[in-house]
């Protein structure tokens, strides 16, 4: 996309620190870094959020993270690697680009996920809005498919069954079981 900075990154029209690249996928350093080895990973394809890439892409995008994490994590001995999707960046400037953080964390560092002490959240209520949107996309989901069979409440622990598990809609198609 004309603008994009991973675009011109994967073009090659910007330099990076490039630590991986196949057909599909790009992996370089962040520049400001939130730690050592601060990586950023991104399909070459432009995808304006991880929602829009095609499932197997997605997939594979999700797999090589992990194996970069891993290779993180042994080289520099780090307590763990974060993997992390955002649509915004540091001070609200939003990424125009679908691309996946590696984040090391080591002992003792300074990055915090954790809720201000004196907010609540009614984690039962949380849990069940959730559930009830993944109900509602995989509803939508099977109507594409054309099934009339009703999505059964979930009873067992058969995680083979196609109706217990969600997809987004529009990519059901290139679903991996
Ligand atoms: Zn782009």
């Amino acid at each position: 996309m004309e603008g994009c900075i991973f675009c011109s990154i994967a073009k090659g029209e910007v330099n990076s620190y490039k630590i991986y690249e196949d057909g599909l996928i790009l992996g370089v350093l962040d520049i400001n870094p939130t730690s050592l080895g601060h990586s950023i990973l991104f399909t070459k394809k432009h995808y304006n959020n991880i929602f829009e890439i095609p499932q197997e892409e997605y997939l594979h995008l999700m797999s090589i993270s992990r194996a970069i994490a891993f290779a993180i994590e042994k080289r520099f001995k780090v307590e763990n690697v974060d993997i992390l999707y955002s649509k915004e960046i540091n001070k609200g400037v939003i990424i125009p680009h679908a691309i996946v953080f590696l984040i090391p964390r080591y002992k003792d560092d300074k990055i915090q996920y954790y809720l201000p002490k004196d907010e609540k959240i009614d984690l039962n209520d949380v849990k069940n809005q959730i559930m009830n949107e993944i109900e509602i996309i995989k509803g939508g989901e099977n109507q594409q498919r054309e099934e009339t069979k009703k999505i059964e409440t979930k009873t067992s622990n058969n995680t083979n069954n196609e109706s217990d598990k969600i997809i987004l809609p529009e990519k059901k198609k290139k679903a991996i079981a």
